[in-house]
């Protein structure tokens, strides 16, 4: 074999996924490949919350993370469909912020950096799988001096929303209500960026959401996402829409007036985790966005793709050390990925059709934030970025709002 592993994309998935299965196995064992050099773009809010922080402290490597140019989050800004908005923060400005906005082309590029010390690079482009016996085992693409096949034992695809992987054993098929489409736009100027994310359930894109994330040196994120079934259905075209939210509400026209757009409005695919998607066979585990791993309520990715890295290079050790790359083996990494993720999403995926159905709860849940503080400090630990998750998921919470619409 010329590899133990080959790792197919470096973004936060792939990248983790290096991290962990390099140290193990030695730079030599573990093959990382991408179609582009670092750095690179990728289309995102660019917001990273405790999820990623967290498994950069267990790799060592978020201290430099920290130091990256980029913006501190504090809490969000949040905005109902009738337009009140309230302030919530996570945590005091004395303690280290929770979370941050790295351009994706920076946030990345340090990942990757940390991952090509200690795996073996290549650019690269995976066009096929390697498939003997019903196993898959290798890669076939093509590079700068042409075709190339490598082999190795297991094969993850952190190769994102398209992944060629997820395509080929025909595991990339989310219904159409299991898919976001998200914009992004960066622009300078913007008026009113404090240390907190926006997030503004502006009615026309419910339970899609606008979203302001401020960025080093005056800039800002601005983007829209939603729901592709929501979008077909009521014929939304999102980049006009995003326009004419920009030029025509209360809330951010005058924001707006003199500021500049640094790039044309860019569109990519979000697949949810509100649909599980499976995630293993025969020589191969799926990672990241290939993995639809995608909260359905909040569209965060990188954190879940970063933790789906570090289950998938346990269980890919596992495997190595039994000689054991069957589907059925490889099934323990949907059973533990989902045993971490699956009780935040499912109770986010809850509150996302409750948001749809009931928008006026929204304006309740909001207003009462903005008016009771008690209340207001009891939702800084269930929202979406902060980590906090076995508030949001217990039944009584979702009671608690449907109550609210009496
Ligand atoms: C508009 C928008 C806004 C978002 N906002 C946020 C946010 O604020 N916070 C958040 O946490 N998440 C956000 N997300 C989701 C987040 O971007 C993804 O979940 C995250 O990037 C997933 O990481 P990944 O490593 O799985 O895939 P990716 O980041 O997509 O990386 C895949 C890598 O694979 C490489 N690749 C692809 N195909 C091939 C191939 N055939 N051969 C070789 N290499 C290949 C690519 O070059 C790339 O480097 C947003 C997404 C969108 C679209």
């Amino acid at each position: 074999m010329d590899f133990d592993v080959i790792i197919i994309g470096s973004g936060p998935a792939g990248a983790t996924a290096a991290m962990y299965l390099g140290r193990a196995l030695g730079k030599d064992r573990v093959l990382i490949v991408d179609k582009a050099g670092f750095p690179r773009d990728k289309i995102c809010g660019d917001a990273q919350g405790r999820k990623a922080a967290n498994i950069m402290r267990e790799l060592g490597i978020e201290e430099g993370y920290r130091q990256l140019p980029g913006h501190p989050v504090y809490g969000i800004k949040l905005s109902s469909p009738n337009g009140t908005e309230v302030d919530v923060d996570i945590t005091t400005r004395d303690n280290p912020p929770p979370g941050y906005c790295h351009r994706r082309k920076v946030f990345d590029e340090y990942l990757h950096t940390c991952a090509e010390k200690w795996t073996t690079f290549k650019i690269m482009t995976v066009t096929d799988m390697i498939v003997e016996d019903g196993f898959v085992k290798g890669v076939k693409g093509k590079d700068a001096d042409g075709e190339k096949e490598y082999r190795a034992h297991l094969v993850l695809a952190a190769d994102g929303a398209n992944s060629i992987v997820a395509q080929k054993f025909g595991l990339n098929k989310n219904p159409p209500d299991h898919f976001i489409v998200g914009t992004r736009q960066y622009y300078m100027g913007v008026t009113g960026l404090t240390d907190r994310i926006e997030i503004h359930l502006v009615k026309s894109l419910l339970p899609g959401y606008f979203w302001i994330f401020p960025l080093e040196d005056g800039m800002a994120n601005v983007g829209l996402g939603m729901i592709v079934k929501d979008m077909n259905d009521k014929k939304v075209n999102l980049k006009a829409a995003q326009l004419k939210e920009i030029a025509e509400n209360p809330l951010f026209k005058e924001r707006f007036a003199n500021a500049t757009a640094l790039e044309d409005i860019k569109g990519w695919n979000l697949p949810l985790a509100s649909h599980h998607r499976k995630c293993y066979g025969n020589g191969f585990l799926l990672l990241g966005d290939a993995a639809s791993l995608i909260d359905p309520l909040s569209g965060e990715g990188v954190g879940t793709a970063m933790i789906s890295a570090k289950v998938a290079a346990n269980t890919a050790l596992s495997a190595l050390k039994t000689n054991d790359f069957s589907e059925k083996f490889l099934k323990r990494y949907d059973e533990e990925l989902w045993a971490e993720i699956g009780t935040e999403i499912e109770a986010n995926y809850r509150l996302q059709k409750l948001g749809k159905r009931f928008p006026f709860l929204i304006d309740k849940l909001i207003g009462k934030a903005k008016k009771d503080e008690k209340f207001r400090k009891r939702i800084e630990n269930m929202l979406p970025y902060t980590g906090g998750r076995q508030e949001m998921a217990k039944d009584s919470f979702v009671e608690e709002l449907q109550q609210m619409e009496e």
